[in-house]
């Protein structure tokens, strides 16, 4: 191989790989609506939403412009509210606290543990008894199943029931991953998603969609998508809602891709497990714990030590893009700083922003560009 040849700038995400596989099926999907011209909920939105609760096992899938959107009906139809309190982990992005403040409720900061990236159980009992110190009344829980991997659900769901809590699954990042033979889209009272395109279930723009088997909680939310409006009178809004529709055009795209969309697990899973296998020597390389499975929306690393800005750079020198999933937890951030944390600060969360750093993760990434990453990982530890 040349010097050039193998310099050359291996892709973050790899949704051209995707294109080429999917051949015109996508193509002949687009034109399709571009034809028949129901660009708003058209028969696609629909067939998309029963393909999902199919592919995952639920009742009701509310499919919906964004996954910020998604959350965001969710809370509404519960009608969360000011002085209630929600919980929810600091290592995240910020649209699992956004929402929260949205509807004018407390988002009320928890720890993680270091080797999922997940709610730490303790730090969860810890905030909820901070939110009650501060007056607030704790209702919801939002664990986010980072990188992929669900979070702790059989050591999370005890101390909501025994709280009050109901849990709202940020799902963002593992749609298509299991929890001891559960799909995600199954746990909790209801699951948000995104299909934002770098995202494991990704379209060509803005989407989202909501999980769940509550029916009459759908009701409510295909209300609050449209404005609010009554489901059989479309001009008696009858409660105040959003514009919060999925285009029907990214309806039949996603149709396409979740075809092969268990397939593509199963590429990033070997993708996973050889990087682990080559890896583990040298850095912390992340864990998915028995029984569960990740869709390796990130695959993120910790550098034990190692200058994070440096090795950065060490590998953009070979071709090798990384990010950093999340510099800032959101404890730390402007807009988010002033919110409840649990207990003394958050210890994990700060450490966990200054050690990670995500290498590419995509089901179209070859052994050989495999091995170009790891050789160059290597190297630049050296
Ligand atoms: C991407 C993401 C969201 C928001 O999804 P959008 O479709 O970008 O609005 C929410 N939570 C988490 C954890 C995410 O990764």
């Amino acid at each position: 191989m040349t010097q050039a040849a193998s310099l050359s700038p291996i892709p973050f995400i790899d949704l051209g790989a995707q294109r080429r596989r999917l051949g015109s099926s996508i193509d002949e999907a687009i034109l399709k609506v571009v034809d028949h011209g129901g660009y708003i909920m058209g028969p696609e939105v629909f067939a998309l939403e029963r393909a999902l609760a199919e592919f995952c096992g639920c009742k009701e899938v509310v499919t919906c412009a964004n996954g910020t959107d998604a959350l965001a009906l969710i809370l509404m139809a519960k009608g969360v509210k000011a002085g209630d309190a929600v919980l929810c982990p600091a290592f995240t992005f910020a649209a699992t606290a956004e929402v929260v403040a949205w509807v004018g409720a407390t988002p009320v900061f928890v720890d993680v543990h270091a080797d999922t990236y997940n709610v730490d159980a303790a730090s969860l009992a810890m905030g909820i008894r901070k939110a009650k110190e501060q007056g607030l009344n704790p209702v919801c829980f939002i664990p986010v199943d980072l990188f992929g991997q669900p979070a702790d659900y059989d050591m999370l769901e005890p101390i909501c029931t025994a709280e009050g809590l109901w849990i709202l699954s940020d799902a963002a990042q593992s749609f298509g991953a299991t929890y001891k033979g559960r799909k995600v889209g199954t746990i909790g009272i209801a699951t948000a998603t995104s299909f934002f395109p770098a995202k494991p279930l990704g379209c060509y723009g803005d989407g989202g969609a909501v999980f769940t088997d509550d029916a009459e909680l759908a009701v409510v939310m295909r209300s609050l998508r449209v404005h609010g409006q009554n489901n059989d009178d479309k001009y008696d809004n009858q409660r105040v809602g959003m514009n919060g529709r999925l285009d029907t055009i990214q309806a039949a795209i996603l149709i396409e891709k979740l075809k092969i969309f268990q397939d593509e697990i199963d590429a990033r899973n070997r993708v996973a497990a050889r990087y682990n296998a080559a890896l583990d020597d040298v850095v912390d390389v992340p864990m998915v714990r028995d029984g569960l499975t990740s869709t390796w929306a990130q695959y993120t690393i910790r550098l034990r030590g190692a200058d994070r800005a440096e090795f950065a750079a060490r590998l953009k020198a070979q071709g090798v893009p990384t990010a950093i999933y999340y510099p800032k937890p959101l404890n730390q951030q402007t807009a988010y700083k002033h919110y409840p944390s649990a207990g003394n600060g958050l210890p994990v969360s700060d450490r966990m922003a200054i050690e990670v750093i995500s290498l590419p993760m995509h089901p179209y990434l070859d052994e050989a560009l495999q091995d170009r990453i790891i050789a160059s990982v290597r190297a630049a530890l050296r």
